[in-house]
């Protein structure tokens, strides 16, 4: 339909290309240059749900080449943390990949994108040392290095992150206006489930009883909407709020912070812009979810 490289902007299964090395990438884009297709990316580690699909329809909307990449970062997991037994449905992924319209899948292997321990890796500065920096060591340095990695691999005109993990979206943001790089960064909407909870790869690990514990994160983000709706404005008031909501959902709570969009510090008033993040645990879970003040 455009040509040799045989790479089309709606897709049947047999059309999709599903790459694993960096130099085939490079080739498959090369066609799309060529034929004057802006190429958008959506970095992912897989086991797709709506959320991610949602951003690959943002990214559809932006440019006429959509690459999609699956790949679970070994180095923005910590110690301790969930890399070995990360969801991984690569078969399941595929499919809704194509069906969703994804033109390119990459899904490299460790050793591709890592064949030696990286000498260079891009760490962030205060912004990325609180709330998830400060929990998860290290994981936003392996988080941005490999943003980082993508970004030269595919070159894209525009990449689409979720708001769902709105901590990581302002980082590649800040990463890309620190460092010049020519990359639009467009931030999808959170999708989530019919009764609220925020889509997650990782929801697949709860029990019935844990998924309906879970759903206190979102309440307790509700809430403090709601309070702050009605006009209380005093953050650590309404920080209070919330996390009476999360104890009754016995959620062990990491964090739940009103903070400036651009700074991540703590903000004493809350103002319309301000963004309310939650981190807790319902059992062995880590669930991360947040709400922007009169956006919600
Ligand atoms: P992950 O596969 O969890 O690393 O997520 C890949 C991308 O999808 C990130 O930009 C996430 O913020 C985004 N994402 C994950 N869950 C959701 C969701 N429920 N709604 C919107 N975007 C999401």
């Amino acid at each position: 339909m455009f040509g040799p490289a045989g790479i089309r902007a709606r897709n049947t299964a047999s059309d999709v290309k599903e790459l694993y090395r960096i130099a085939q990438l490079r080739d498959a884009l090369r066609g799309a240059r060529r034929e004057g297709r802006r190429v958008a990316l959506v970095p992912t580690m897989g086991a797709l749900h709506e959320g991610h699909l949602r951003l690959v329809d943002v990214a559809r909307e932006l440019a006429g080449e959509v690459v999609m990449s699956v790949f679970v970062n070994p180095r923005q997991f910590g110690e301790g943390e969930d890399f070995e037994r990360y969801p991984r449905d690569p078969d399941a992924d595929r499919r809704v990949a194509v069906q969703r319209g994804v033109d390119v899948l990459f899904a490299p292997t460790v050793e591709e994108m890592y064949p030696a321990p990286p000498s260079v890796e891009v760490v962030p500065g205060p912004l990325g040392a609180r709330w998830e920096g400060a929990l998860r060591p290290g994981h936003f340095t392996g988080v941005l290095t490999v943003v980082a990695k993508l970004f030269n691999i595919v070159e894209p005109d525009v990449a689409v992150f979720g708001q769902k993990d709105i901590q990581q979206a302002t980082l590649v943001r800040a990463m890309v206006r620190d460092l010049n790089l020519p990359i639009a960064i467009e931030i999808g909407p959170t999708v989530r489930e019919p009764d609220g909870l925020a889509m997650s790869s990782r929801n697949r690990y709860l029990s019935p009883e844990e998924r309906r514990r879970a759903l206190s994160l979102v309440r307790a983000l509700q809430t403090v909407s709601n309070r702050w709706s009605e006009g209380e404005r005093d953050s650590g008031r309404l920080a209070t709020i919330g996390g009476t909501v999360l104890e009754e959902g016995e959620v062990l709570v990491d964090y739940l912070a009103l903070v400036h969009p651009d700074t991540f510090e703590p903000v004493q008033e809350a103002t319309d812009g301000t963004i309310v993040a939650v981190a807790g645990r319902v059992g062995a879970t880590r669930l991360i979810d947040n709400i922007i003040l009169g956006r919600a």
